[in-house]
């Protein structure tokens, strides 16, 4: 196979991937607009692994710039990062949302399929289960009401490519619905960098450990679970980016079209990871209980049996390690890149 195309590569689960492709000898080349990420995390990938990272700084509405890439670089398959991923601003700016995530995904489909690159491998999101109509969830779940724009760009960009695939077999389309990806590279270099107020869980958690917020509000302690707060299926971020790497293989298997959730199959409440953070790190995480979120599920953990059964994948790091490996990231950086 020839080059690997990362889009959104700079950001958190793209500069991982860049890392673990370059480590299993793939040529890789990336395009980022910078809108959520530094150049900075492709200056850390080049120190772990040794190699050059190729950079396009370009949107995926571009279609001129996208045709220049495609023209230059012998190009075979996609991964494909680039969405806009705040949950609360989707709702603020669904237009944005849609444009940059939908109309981006089909200028990029449109200009791959004219340069003869059928493959793409797309970061979908367990959010599709909407309330998932069983736990743990499979991929036979059937998928479910979204709660947010972002969740529908993800959803419906599942069904956009499905369709593509569909039409022509030529396309070889994998769909990774993550669960809750979270840590940083073991060599505390790069990691998670939100701008702003952290929407998510650890990057709030360590931003209190760091001392930048002074607590962690728990949204919600009623909720029909152990401890009442919600439960999440946890993931290592490297275990994902190798999840990727694994996928790669299956598309030069002309895999067709295929869905997987990346996944531990276990399931922790945000207390459970207040505990486990303050175990690993021997750092007080001080929290309040906070009224619920909107849009927010008790419950969502997923099967990952059929990524292991046909990926040969399954995550490896537990719940210590990615507390440690979040947190040495955040406090050799605790702003960021
Ligand atoms: P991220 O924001 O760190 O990475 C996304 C990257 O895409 C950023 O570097 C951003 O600058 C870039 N980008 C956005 N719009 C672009 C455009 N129009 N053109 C070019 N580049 C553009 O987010 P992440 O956490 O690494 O997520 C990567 C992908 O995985 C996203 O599609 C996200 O929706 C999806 N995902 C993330 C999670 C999560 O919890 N982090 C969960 C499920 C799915
Ligand atoms: N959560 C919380 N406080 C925060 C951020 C998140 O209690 O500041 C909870 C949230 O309600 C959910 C879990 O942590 O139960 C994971 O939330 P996150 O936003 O990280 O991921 P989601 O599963 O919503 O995509």
């Amino acid at each position: 196979m020839g080059k690997i195309l990362v889009t959104g590569g700079a950001g958190f689960i793209g500069s991982h991937t860049v890392v673990e492709l370059q480590n299993d000898g793939r040529e890789v080349v990336v395009l980022d607009n910078l809108s959520n990420s530094s150049e900075k995390s492709l200056e850390r990938v080049e120190a772990i692994t040794g190699k050059k990272v190729p950079f396009y700084k370009a949107d995926i509405l571009d279609r001129d710039a996208l045709e220049d890439i495609f023209s230059k670089e012998d190009i075979d398959a996609v991964i494909h990062f680039a969405g806009l991923k705040a949950v609360g601003e989707s709702v603020a700016k669904p237009w944005e949302y849609y444009e940059n995530n939908i109309a981006g995904t089909l200028t990029l489909v449109d200009v791959m399929r004219k340069h003869g690159c059928k493959n793409i491998i797309f970061s979908s999101s367990a959010t599709v289960y909407g309330n998932p109509a069983f736990i743990p969830i499979t991929e036979e779940c059937p998928k479910g009401v979204c709660t947010n724009p972002y969740g529908w760009t993800k959803s419906m960009l599942e069904q956009i490519l499905s369709d593509i695939q569909k039409a022509d077999n030529e396309w070889n389309v994998i769909l990774l619905r993550y669960f809750n990806p979270i840590g940083a590279h073991k060599s505390g270099t790069m990691g998670e960098n939100p701008n702003g107020i952290p929407n998510n869980l650890m990057p709030f958690i360590t931003q209190v450990a760091v001392g930048k917020r002074d607590h962690l509000n728990v949204f919600g302690n009623d909720y029909d679970t152990p401890d009442g707060t919600g439960v999440r299926d946890y993931i290592h971020v490297v275990d994902l980016a190798i999840g990727h790497v694994k996928a790669l293989n299956k598309i030069e298997e002309n895999a067709g079209l295929k869905i997987y959730n990346l996944g531990t199959g276990h399931g922790y409440s945000v207390l459970d990871i207040v505990k486990n953070f303050e175990e690993a790190t021997g750092v007080k995480v001080p929290y309040e209980i906070a009224p619920r979120r909107p849009g927010d599920i008790a419950t969502c953990y997923a099967d990952a049996s059929l990524a292991k059964k046909e990926l040969g994948w399954e995550a490896k790091y537990g719940i210590k390690e990615m507390c440690e490996d979040s947190w040495r990231w955040q406090k050799n950086n605790p702003n960021g890149y």
